[in-house]
């Protein structure tokens, strides 16, 4: 056993989950991302002196709402606070967050692992504005600043160190970027840095129920860097103990170029932010009619979705877990669902047909041109045999998105894909493939029996799909037994 496997890792996160609202948290410029930089500006977004902040409710509407469906407690009674530091992209030189009365308190997020679902507890989320973004890679003598992103609504997400490895961090990210989504509170996209995690980690030796000295790595806007950050750090702060010194609480930067953390000189490392009280906004304060009406309104959440594909429409673990991966693509199969009882033929056809149609045009399930009605007579095709699965997925599906017009078992009849339940058609096409196999008929009749896949195979083309699968196989294997 190697000295690294007698560390456990220990994971604590920071995810900043950026609000899809269209104005600022604190003035009415747009929130929206990707405009020309510096375009976003008032004085309010630039703290001039002078300029009063005033709160966009659908941030505390957004808050409210991931803290329910987290099963966090909403405090009634909330507050702002200054977290005061000097940073180029930080035009007011403190941000507005909440320090000491977060919105929402406790809570937990069930993630898969590899021990099975695992609750990873929150501690609390807090309401706060972003900075705006040092650009250093566009200009070789100076950093540049866009301001569009000062002052654009967050959600920080704290977590207690629930998590022990790089996948359940992963699985964690996924989880949040799921229910954000859902909740229709944010993109969630990690490319575009509306969900970044800042990894709190540290290891210790297995059994121990102490945590060690956890280091602070910021700013992870990719999956792939989080996970190479924490086996980096994890490693390091291993060699360190084993080389007898400790390992230091301290804030660093993953550079992936190197694959290495560094500690951060600027912000980041001055510990005394002079937390005060916000002086120009007042208390939030909720009262229960508030959140009981956001409690009665929230949309359906990914596991309960989850839960109710695989047991009220019967569908296995692993459909069901690909078909609420987005809400509208659960939605969408609910709507087929009501329209067709072959639950399980629907889920096949919307995982195998509809979902890569979207993924390869990237525009939403909603735009798919074909009607839920014409989806349910197809399934019912394939469900009577008068269709086979192949014939109906190879060729009547993509005959169908080219005229969405036409009804599916007209097209079937117009393009003569129709399977044929006449005897005699089926008789004849299959004497006609023995007779054309004389030597592969006699290796079969001496036990090479998996000579009727070759047989289906032939005959299934020579029908040009319009072959049962089932009767073929029957009256195969009657008629090459026969002699
Ligand atoms: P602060 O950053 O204000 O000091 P905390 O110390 O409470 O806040 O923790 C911030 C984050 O660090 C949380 O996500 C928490 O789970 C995580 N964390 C705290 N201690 C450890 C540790 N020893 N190892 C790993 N993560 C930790
Ligand atoms: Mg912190």
């Amino acid at each position: 056993m190697s000295v690294y496997d007698q560390y456990e890792t220990v994971i604590g996160l920071e995810i900043h989950v950026q609000l899809a609202t269209q104005s600022k948290a604190f003035c009415g410029d747009d929130a929206r991302f990707g405009a020309a930089p510096n375009t976003h500006v008032s004085a309010i977004s630039l703290g001039h002196p002078g300029t009063l902040p005033r709160l966009n409710k659908r941030q505390v509407e957004y808050a409210v709402q991931l803290g329910l469906a987290l099963g966090c407690e909403i405090q009634r009674h909330n507050t702002f606070d200054r977290k005061n530091y000097f940073y180029a992209d930080l035009p007011k030189g403190y941000q507005i967050t909440q320090d000491r009365r977060p919105i929402c308190v406790g809570g937990a997020l069930q993630i898969p692992s590899a021990e099975g679902e695992k609750s990873i507890r929150i501690h609390h989320i807090h309401m706060e504005e972003d900075a705006g973004k040092s650009i250093h890679d566009q200009d070789p003598q100076h950093s540049l600043v866009d301001l569009n992103r000062a002052g654009v609504p967050l959600l920080e997400i704290v977590t207690e160190p629930d998590l022990r490895s790089p996948e359940e961090v992963d699985a964690l990210m996924t989880a949040m970027r799921q229910l954000v989504r859902y909740l229709e509170i944010s993109d969630g996209n990690m490319e575009e840095g509306s969900l970044r995690c800042d990894c709190n980690v540290s290891v210790r030796l297995r059994g121990s129920d102490q945590l060690g000295e956890r280091c602070e790595v910021k700013n992870l806007n990719s999956m792939r860097f989080a996970r190479r950050a924490i086996a980096y750090e994890r490693r390091r702060q291993i060699d360190l103990i084993e080389a007898g010194c400790k390992a230091e609480q301290q804030t660093l930067n993953f550079d992936p170029v190197s694959g290495m953390t560094s500690p951060l000189r600027d912000k980041e490392d001055a510990h005394d932010y002079r937390y005060f009280p916000e002086p120009d906004l007042p208390p939030v304060q909720l009262d229960e009619a508030y959140v009981d009406q956001l409690r009665a309104t929230l949309p359906p959440l990914p596991w309960a979705l989850r839960t109710e594909l695989a047991t009220d429409y019967q569908l296995s673990p692993y459909n069901a877990e690909l078909l609420t991966q987005e809400k509208a693509t659960a939605l969408y199969f609910k709507r087929l669902a009501a329209e067709t009882p072959h639950f399980k033929a629907a889920a096949n056809l919307l995982i195998n047909k509809l979902l890569p149609w979207v993924q390869e045009r990237k525009t939403p399930l909603a735009d798919f041109p074909l009607t839920t009605d014409q989806l349910a007579e197809l399934i019912q095709l394939i469900a009577d045999d008068r269709v086979s699965n192949a014939v109906a997925y190879q060729r009547l599906f993509p005959a169908l998105l080219d005229r969405p017009e036409a009804r599916p078992l007209a097209l079937a009849e117009a393009l003569d894909l129709i399977q044929s339940q006449d005897d005699d058609f089926m008789a004849t096409l299959v004497r006609e493939v023995i007779e054309q196999h004389p030597d592969k008929v006699a290796a079969y009749r001496q036990g090479k029996k998996n000579l009727l896949g070759f047989f289906m195979g032939q005959v299934m083309r020579q029908s040009k799909g319009r072959a049962n699968p089932k009767t073929a196989e029957a009256l195969l294997q009657r008629t090459l037994a026969a002699d």
